[in-house]
């Protein structure tokens, strides 16, 4: 039923288009609104109201009153925390249905998709933060003399996120979910892509029965609300997911307002390595779902494929095979494995990498191209042969592109991999458990898979 209601946007959005304070619906107080688009077919979904740097003041001072001290959410036990945590999630899966096709009009990603993937992940991080909070213990330390020394964890007060399009609902859980399950207050931006399943979770907040100004909710742009939210004088904590260019933004504008601690969750080029020895199968299913999963649009894609010299040749035969057979189409067509890239600043800048790697050298196995009938959809791109120098083998693409290098031994594999200004994430893949333990310390990634 959501899936066919869908098709008619207006009832489905009816509710969840303006900024959320004190658990109420406002206006922008500039009198400002901005579009939002479905990147499947490039229709208007409806307006949001925009906030800007008056809504975000707003939205910190009903945060910083929610924070007091004596205020109903400090003053709460903390066993009643984690429940409201869980009532939110009980509440997520709900609206599962009717959050995931929200979604999927939002961002184009396959239904199939935001309702198995985003929308689980989403209630299991905040079913798991609602069991961390009656369990945040301080210490007891041994000192000299009578002292007697411990601690005791505070709230951090009030914390601001700032958080990308390629996963709404899911990095809004993974910046909401751990502030409050701690006693904190939020002010969150959506992206100006993708702000309406935030709001509709600001419905379930309210419903859920947090006390108001817990969860502020301040749809807008960057270089304005975000910007307001990162040199804010009354924000205590801000973090950030998205491009490294903008987060050099948000640490230089925190250490010039109150030098507010902050958290980023950047940009990668993550590398994969395929021995010989691996699972050959395996590993070209498993670096297809990491390079084309989302379309491409993940931090921690498999953007790098290195592949022993042996197994070349094989490797990117199946690989081509592999990214032929892949379901192009709407995203709301449970059939459909990969949909449009989310606007057309991103589609361009995926297409001009891809005619550079071609200029350069590469070879275009297959795909390198856009769809030709509407939306913004980019085939599922193969290069072989590409070298470390290429732009395609250092910039973060963001899109469907799958980079696949050769090498020859182990040494040169890994310094190849930790050759990179970034270090996210890696993988391995091999039947060897002493050369997969000893190639992934190697590593020089925050993960290795
Ligand atoms: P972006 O960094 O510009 O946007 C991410 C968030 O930051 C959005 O909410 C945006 O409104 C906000 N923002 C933008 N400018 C700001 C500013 N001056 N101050 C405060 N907040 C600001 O990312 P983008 O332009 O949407 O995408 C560009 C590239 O960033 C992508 O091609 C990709 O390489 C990378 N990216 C990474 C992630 C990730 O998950 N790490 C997510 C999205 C994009």
């Amino acid at each position: 039923t959501v899936l066919v209601s869908a098709r008619d946007h207006k009832n489905l959005f009816l509710c969840v288009q303006q900024i959320f304070i004190n658990n109420e619906w406002h206006t922008s107080l500039k009198g400002k609104t901005f579009q939002t688009f479905n990147p499947a077919t490039g229709v208007k979904i409806c307006e949001v109201e925009e906030a800007d740097k008056a809504d975000v003041d707003k939205a910190v001072k009903a945060a910083r009153a929610a924070s007091q001290r004596g205020s109903p959410w400090r003053r709460m036990d903390v066993s009643s925390r984690g429940r409201l945590l869980h009532k939110l999630a009980d509440l997520m899966e709900r609206d599962r249905a009717l959050l995931a096709t929200m979604e999927t009009i939002d961002t184009g990603k396959p239904f199939l998709h935001s309702f198995f993937i985003d929308l689980d992940g989403s209630i299991k991080t905040l079913r798991y933060y609602a069991g961390w909070a009656d369990k945040i213990h301080g210490k007891t330390m041994p000192v000299d003399d009578t002292f007697m020394c411990f601690t005791r964890h505070e709230p951090v007060g009030v914390c601001g996120a700032i958080i990308p399009w390629n996963f709404p609902l899911l990095m809004f859980m993974w910046k909401v979910a751990p502030a409050l399950c701690c006693g904190n207050t939020v002010v969150i931006k959506p992206a100006e892509q993708t702000p309406l399943t935030a709001l509709h979770v600001g419905s379930l907040i309210k419903e859920a029965g947090f006390p108001p100004g817990v969860v502020n909710i301040v749809p807008g742009f960057g270089p304005t609300a975000g910007a307001a939210i990162a040199r804010h004088m009354g924000i205590d904590k801000v973090a950030f997911t998205g491009s490294t260019k903008v987060g050099q933004l948000i640490k230089e504008a925190a250490a010039k307002s109150n030098l507010k601690r902050v958290t980023l969750e950047l940009g990668g080029k993550n590398p994969c390595i395929v021995f010989a020895d691996s699972d050959l199968q395996l590993a070209v299913e498993e670096t297809q779902k990491g390079a084309f999963f989302n379309q491409g649009q993940c931090c921690t894609a498999a953007s790098r494929v290195f592949v022993e010299e042996q197994v070349y040749e094989e490797f990117v035969r199946r690989s081509v095979e592999s990214a032929k057979s892949i379901v192009i189409g709407d995203p709301l067509d449970p059939r459909t494995s990969h949909g449009p890239q989310i606007d057309q600043k991103q589609f361009d800048k995926i297409l001009e990498l891809i005619d550079s790697g071609k200029k350069e050298g590469a070879k275009l196995e297959c795909g390198g191209v856009a769809m030709e009938d509407t939306g913004l959809y980019i085939q599922p791109t193969v290069f072989s042969q590409v070298k470390d120098h290429m732009r395609i083998a250092k910039e973060e693409i963001f899109g469907p592109v799958q980079c696949i290098f050769r090498f020859k031994s182990q040494q040169e594999a890994i310094e190849r991999a930790n050759s990179t200004e970034y270090g996210l994430a890696s993988a391995v893949f091999t039947r060897n458990l002493d050369r997969a333990l000893s190639v992934s310390a190697a590593l020089e990634t925050g993960t290795v898979w």
